[in-house]
């Protein structure tokens, strides 16, 4: 099994210790290079909303986002002078180069970008309008992948150990970006503190004018008060806090991080534990939410956590799961559907159709 922390960006490896290196499960249902979410490629059932499966665009996948990458992540994009890092380091010198979104603490995405977001309906996955300014078409990847933020580190289509699975990795996401909001404060500490003398929330947010809209750059005095010394001079700025935090070793992050840190380490550990159980609860009901599709060859389809998997079994199980009313243990549950239906289901498919929340535990909260 792969650590925790084998996922994330290099810089990150040698700076966060336990939980991070805790074994967990490879998430090999995220067949990036053959998207799981395609139409063509996919292999398990994709949970039908609203009676249809809704698969990605192959041209999209799930680079339907506009990450908000730290100054030090900036930095290091920029300073990553390999061959294969130039496509990612060309579209970021474009990004700087705009003005828009670009502060000395981070590279934010335009402000056009959250209005069409918030306000879009099942377009995650599906619409180019938006797709990642860093996703690059021609290889189907990621033209930033090796210095990449705490969203996109952490997210995965469909989790090897499913709603256990996405509460881990949320856990993880949870930690990052507390690292990323202290690293990027603590580089320009030492960088251009001036930039931190303006608390975070002090001046509200201006409506979006039409030079906004249009994808317009701030105007030049507006920079310059943001930018003070450094304008003109920002991906130097973005490459000195990238120094400043290689230089940051694992204890110095977990006083940065302070209270906050050791929570979310906390919280982290029991997501770890919980993703890596193996341990069926002793009473299961089958979820009144969860959907039943049924298939073309007569096997069905049970979704639980999320819209982007579910479970096929064969036809036949379905009248064995809704004996699952949650009134009996599973063991006297099974040992009815041996004696009056010579029928049962092994362990695997049991944990897996909990993993997934199609079997959940008497009490939980309706979904
Ligand atoms: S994580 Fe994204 S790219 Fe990878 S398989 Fe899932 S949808 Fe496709
Ligand atoms: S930064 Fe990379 S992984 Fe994240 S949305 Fe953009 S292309 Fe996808």
């Amino acid at each position: 099994m792969p650590e925790l922390r084998d996922a994330l960006p290099a810089l990150y490896r040698v700076l966060l210790g336990p939980p991070l290196d805790a074994e967990v499960p490879a998430e090999t249902k995220a067949t990036c290079a053959r998207c799981a979410m395609l139409e063509e490629h996919c292999e398990r059932p994709v949970r039908p909303v609203d009676g249809v499966p809704r698969f990605f665009r192959p041209d999209t996948k799930c680079c339907t986002f506009h990450p908000r990458l730290p100054n030090y992540l900036v930095g290091a994009i920029l300073a990553d002078d390999r061959p294969e890092a130039a496509e990612g380091r060309r579209r970021i010198e474009a990004r700087v180069a705009s003005r828009v979104g670009v502060t000395p603490e981070w590279l934010h995405p335009p402000r056009t970008f959250h209005l069409l977001y918030d306000a879009s309906h099942r377009a995650f996955g599906r619409s180019r309008a938006l797709r990642c300014p860093y996703y690059a078409e021609e290889s189907g990847g990621c033209s930033i992948w090796a210095h990449r933020d705490a969203v996109c580190s952490t997210w995965f289509c469909q989790h090897a150990s499913g709603a256990d699975g996405r509460r881990m990795w949320m856990a993880v996401k949870e930690l990052l970006s507390l690292v990323e909001v202290q690293l990027a404060r603590r580089a320009l500490l030492e960088v251009f503190p001036a930039a931190l003398d303006e608390p975070p929330g002090r001046r509200a947010p201006s409506p979006v004018g039409p030079e906004e809209l249009d994808g317009a750059p701030p105007p030049e005095a507006e920079h310059r008060a943001v930018w003070g010394p450094w304008a003109g001079r920002e991906a130097e700025l973005y490459r000195r806090c990238h120094a400043v935090v290689s230089g940051i070793g694992a204890r110095e992050l977990e006083a940065i991080l302070g209270l906050d840190g050791t929570i979310a380490r906390r919280q982290l550990a029991r997501a770890v534990e919980a993703a890596r159980s193996t341990a069926l609860p002793p009473v299961l009901k089958l979820d009144p939410g969860a959907t039943v599709q049924w298939l073309p060859d007569g096997s069905v389809a049970l979704g639980g956590y999320s819209e982007h998997e579910a479970v096929a079994l064969p036809g036949e199980a379905h009248a064995l799961l809704v004996r699952f009313t949650g009134d009996a243990t599973v063991a006297a549950v099974r040992a009815r559907l041996r004696a009056e239906l010579h029928a049962d289901l092994d362990d695997a498919v049991l944990l897996e159709l909990y993993r997934q929340r199609v079997l959940v535990e008497p009490g939980s909260p309706a979904r």
